[in-house]
Parts: structure tokens; C-alpha cells; sequence
């Protein structure tokens, strides 16, 4: 089911860029010299856009919690002596306020703001009647819904140029990233927000520098239409995220060695090879999906069976024996275990669905 957004497509913000927008500078203001000098280097970077958070919202109190409105006094100096226009954070409708009032040039919404839709609510409110063009970041926890339940609160305020920012969800399990990827919600709210531009932010998803290259590009690969990278004049001693942030020279390095990907070619030929290769593809997705409802007859007659004895639904051994099973197999050919796992966690979770239907005598 699609979202219905009303979105200005991204080319038509008024920001000079061509190829993916790459939104760069600290993750916070932290003096006028700090800021200034970073912005001479991220001017210099092949970014588009200058970053900065003025008001952080910090896990525990006791952290740097941003200079405020001072802050933006050396963001505005900074934009007037670079030219580049600037970005802030906002989290709640007075800090939106002071925004508008400074012409700052785009406003971003914090993971952290994006979980509250009483938040959100009060932004889009704050919001009504301006131009500024605002991206959302997705909220902390791995949902989809209030992602775009907060894209649509800001929507319906008028805001038209509004735009999604990735920087990965927390998770329960250790993986590498600060933040898990997962990569399949990004993949999902693409294709429900038709022509709504998604920046990725591989800074805070990666939560250390020598992730985020291998990020970056991957984000470009998937078609991001932008990145948002942080990058402090000094970083061993940023006040905060000083693990994930460049100088502005690594960030140019950084930047130069992205390949972006084109979403279409023109070249015939190669279209048509591509497209025989395609209908290869569906035929194989038709037989999965055959093979899945012959499975799913089958799992209901067993279904029938158990009902006959009184067996329990859920057989833990059966269950545990696939899995190995199939995940071993996975790993012998090249293919994820984790991936195989959840394939396999998803048609073991419908059987069980059909079978509960059988049992319950509802089929
Ligand atoms: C930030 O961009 O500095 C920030 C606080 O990010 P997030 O909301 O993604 O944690
Ligand atoms: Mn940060």
C-alpha cells in the first residue's frame, strides 16, 4: 500500500548540486573557531550542504548538550562567508522558530524526536505556512509506521519539500554498526513514498570512520539520493560522536571515492539483456511461490493429523533439525546463514499459521 505524500522532488529545493546531495559538518557547534574552520575544509569537500547540531539531544544528561542559539550565529557566519546552506536539528517548535526566523536553509527531525508523534505533532504545527525543506530521520527503534507516520504529520502541515534520513536502528543483537542497517525498512519505505528523496547518514549508522566509505557507497549503490556525513575540524577531541566523524580533508578523500550508480541507462542493448534475465527471475519467483503453496497444503494435512492425537502445534525438535539443516546448507553455498534463517523462521511461522487454522477447526 502506498503513502500518499504531496512531495517537491528534490532537484527542485534550490540547493546547487548535481549527483547524490551530500549534507557534511560537525555533529555539533561547539565554538566559533570550531565551526568556521570545519566549514572552510567541508566547503572545499564536494559537500552541499553544512551540517550542525545546536540543540543535542543527549542519552544521559550530564553530556555536551549544544551551544543553542549560539551556535547558529557562528552556523550563519559561516554560511555567509562559504556560502553553503546551512542544516540544523530541531526537536521541538521553538527551536523551529529560531530557524525560520534566521532563513535557515533545512531543518532535520533527530531520531529521537521521530519515536514521539506528540513531538512530531507539535514540529508539523510549528511548521504550517513555511518553505523550509525538512528530512526526517527514521525514528530509533526498527518501525517502519512511525516513520512514516511522522513523514505524514509534517506532510499534512504544508511541507512539501520533506525528505527521509536512514542512520540505522538500534538493535538488540551486537552487530558492527552503532546502528543495524536494515536495510529492507529503507528498501520498504522507497517503494511506499513514491518520489520522496532518502538521504543516508552512514556516520551514526556506522559509529566508527572506518565503516563508513564501505556504507556510503552502499548507500549509493541502493540509490540514496544523498548522504549526510559528519566531519569536525579536530575530531579526537570533539565534544560529541568523536569516533564517526572526519576531518574535512579525509571527508574530500571520502567523498572523491564514491562511484555514483545511475538508476537507468539508455544503452538498448544492455536493457534487453537485463530484462531477458528479469523474466528468468520471475519465472523462478512464480515456482517459489508454487512450491510455497504446496508446502503450505502439506503442512495443513500434517496439521489434520496432529489434530487427530491431540499432538501439540509446535514440534521443537522437527523445527530445530530444519533449521540447522537449511542453514548449513545456506553457508555451503555461498549464501548468508542469517539470511536463510529468517527465509525459513517466516515459512516455518505460516505453516504453524495454517496448522493453528486446521486444529482450531476453522478449515
Ligand atoms: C545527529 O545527526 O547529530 C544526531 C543526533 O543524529 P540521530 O538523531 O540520528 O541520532
Ligand atoms: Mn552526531
Amino acid at each position: 500500500m502506498s503513502v500518499k505524500l504531496d512531495i517537491t522532488p528534490l532537484k527542485d529545493w534550490g540547493f546547487d548540486f548535481d549527483g547524490p546531495l551530500i549534507i557534511a559538518g560537525p555533529c555539533s557547534a561547539e565554538s566559533r573557531e570550531q565551526v568556521l574552520d570545519t566549514a572552510r575544509g567541508v566547503a572545499k569537500s564536494g559537500a552541499h550542504i553544512l551540517r550542525a547540531g545546536i540543540w543535542k539531544p543527549r542519552t544521559r544528561p550530564n553530556c555536551f548538550e549544544g551551544m543553542g542559539e549560539e551556535g547558529l550565529k557562528w552556523l550563519l557566519e559561516a554560511r555567509e562567508e562559504t556560502g553553503m546552506p546551512i542544516a540544523v536539528e530541531t526537536a521541538n517548535p521553538e527551536h523551529v522558530e529560531i530557524c525560520l526566523k534566521h532563513n535557515v536553509d533545512l531543518i532535520w527531525v533527530g531520531a529521537r524526536t521521530t519515536v514521539n508523534p506528540f513531538a512530531v505533532q507539535a514540529l508539523a504545527d510549528a511548521l504550517k505556512g513555511s518553505d523550509v525543506p525538512v528530512l526526517v530521520k527514521n525514528p530509533i527503534n526498527p518501525d517502519a509506521e512511525l516513520w512514516i507516520g511522522a513523514l505524514e504529520r509534517i506532510n499534512k502541515a504544508g511541507v512539501t519539500k520533506l525528505g527521509a534520513i536512514h542512520r540505522g536502528f538500534s538493535s538488540a543483537k551486537a552487530t558492527e554498526f552503532r546502528n543495524a542497517p536494515n536495510w529492507r525498512i529503507f528498501i520498504e519505505i522507497r517503494r511506499r513514498c513514491e518520489g520522496m528523496p532518502i538521504i543516508c547518514d552512514p556516520s551514526h549508522l556506522c559509529g566508527k570512520r572506518e565503516l563508513i566509505p564501505g556504507v556510503a557507497q552502499k548507500a549509493l549503490d541502493l540509490l540514496f539520493d544523498g548522504l549526510m556525513i559528519e566531519s569536525h575540524i579536530n575530531p579526537d577531541v570533539a565534544l560529541s560522536d568523536s569516533k564517526q566523524q572526519f576531518t574535512p580533508d579525509d571527508l574530500a578523500k571520502v567523498i572523491a571515492g564514491l562511484e555514483p550508480r545511475n538508476p537507468a541507462v539508455a544503452d538498448q542493448e544492455f536493457i534487453h539483456s537485463i530484462e531477458k534475465e528479469r523474466i528468468r527471475l520471475g519465472e523462478i519467483d512464480d515456482q517459489i511461490v508454487d512450491l510455497l503453496d504446496e508446502r503450505m497444503n502439506l503442512a495443513r494435512r500434517i496439521g489434520e493429523l496432529k489434530r487427530t492425537r491431540g499432538l501439540a502445534l509446535l514440534q521443537p525438535d522437527q523445527w530445530k533439525k530444519t533449521a540447522e539443516k537449511r542453514v548449513e546448507e545456506a553457508e555451503k553455498r555461498g549464501m548468508d546463514a542469517h539470511f536463510m534463517l529468517r527465509v525459513f523462521q517466516y515459512i516455518h511461522e505460516e505453516s504453524l499459521r495454517q496448522q493453528e487454522n486446521v486444529i482450531a477447526g476453522e478449515d
